[in-house]
C-alpha cells in the first residue's frame, strides 16, 4: 500500500497554470517529481532525465512548460556561492506557488527528512542529498534571472548565473524553525 502523507499544513489555491498536474493532499506534484513503478510520486526527489531535459531545454521544473524572459532559481543559502542550481528553473508564478506549498522551501520544517526515499533507477536525489539528510533546514533564496547558462556541476547539469547578473535575489519565507 502506498503511504499517503498526512494532510498538508496549508494547501494554497492551485493556479490555473498548474491545474494539469497531479495533486497529493491538495498540493501540486511538480512535473520534475519522479514516480515509482507502482505509481507513487516521490515528493522532494527529482527525476534525473526530466531534470536534465528541463535544464538543457529551459523548461520549468514545476509545470514543465518553457521558461520565458523571467525565471527563478530556488537556492538554499549554502548553494548561493556556487551561482548555480542543479534543479530546474521555474516561472515566477510557479516559484510563488512552490514557496507557498513546499514546507521545506517555505521554512516551515526545521530539518530535512532523516532518510532518503527509496527511489527507482530512473530517479536521483539532489546532488547534495548526503549532506542534507537530517541536517538543519536552511534559508532559501529566490534568484530572479532573465536567462542562465548550462554548466556541469559535480557531474550534473546545472543552471548557472555566474556570468549573468541576477535581476534580484530575495530570501524566501520565514527563517527556519529552531529545533527544540
Ligand atoms: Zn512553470
Amino acid at each position: 500500500m502506498p503511504i499517503r502523507p498526512g494532510p498538508p499544513e496549508t494547501a494554497p489555491p492551485i493556479p490555473v497554470a498548474l491545474a494539469h498536474l497531479p495533486t497529493i493532499g491538495g498540493l501540486v506534484v511538480p512535473w520534475v517529481t519522479p514516480r515509482t513503478a507502482d505509481g507513487r510520486y516521490l515528493l522532494g526527489a527529482v527525476d534525473a532525465a526530466k531534470t536534465r531535459t528541463a535544464i538543457h531545454r529551459r523548461l520549468c521544473g514545476v509545470c514543465g512548460s518553457c521558461l520565458t524572459d523571467r525565471l527563478v532559481l530556488l537556492l538554499r543559502e549554502s548553494d548561493l556561492p556556487r551561482y548555480a542550481s542543479t534543479e530546474p528553473g521555474v516561472h515566477p508564478h510557479c516559484a510563488a506557488y512552490t514557496t507557498a506549498a513546499c514546507p521545506m522551501v517555505a521554512g516551515r520544517r526545521s530539518h530535512y527528512r532523516a532518510s532518503a526515499h527509496q527511489i527507482g533507477e530512473d530517479a536521483v536525489h539532489g546532488a547534495d542529498l548526503d549532506q542534507r539528510l537530517g541536517a538543519p533546514a536552511e534559508p532559501w533564496h529566490a534568484v530572479w534571472l532573465a536567462r542562465y547558462t548550462v554548466i556541469t556541476l559535480h557531474g550534473h547539469p546545472a543552471a548557472s548565473y555566474l556570468l549573468i547578473p541576477p535581476l534580484r535575489i530575495r530570501p524566501i519565507g520565514a527563517a527556519p524553525q529552531r529545533s527544540s
